[in-house]
């Protein structure tokens, strides 16, 4: 038996029924979820793979991650606001 990984899941849907699922891309692995469960799984964030508990938000998305997109964002704007402060001086 492999070590059991942590899945990283993307949401999809079975063809003939259209029920909203979401699967693992990881290879070999053929672990899939139906959408109302989803939340509270822990899966593998697209963006910086680390392990996360999906959330409401994450739920919304094709490629659930965490909070290091939002946080990334976040000093991205510092950076543009920063810029535009010294602009204005
Ligand atoms: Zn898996
Ligand atoms: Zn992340």
């Amino acid at each position: 038996m492999k070590k059991q990984h942590t899945h990283k899941y993307i949401r999809s849907k079975f063809k003939q029924s259209g029920t909203r699922i979401y699967k693992c891309i990881l290879p070999g692995c053929h672990h899939y979820i139906l959408e109302e469960f989803i939340e509270g799984k822990i899966s593998v964030c697209w963006y910086c793979g680390e392990d996360f508990v999906i959330g409401k938000r994450a739920k919304r998305l094709k490629k659930p991650h965490c909070d290091c997109v939002r946080r990334a964002n976040r000093a991205r704007n510092d950076i543009v606001e920063d810029f535009v402060g010294s602009l204005l001086k």
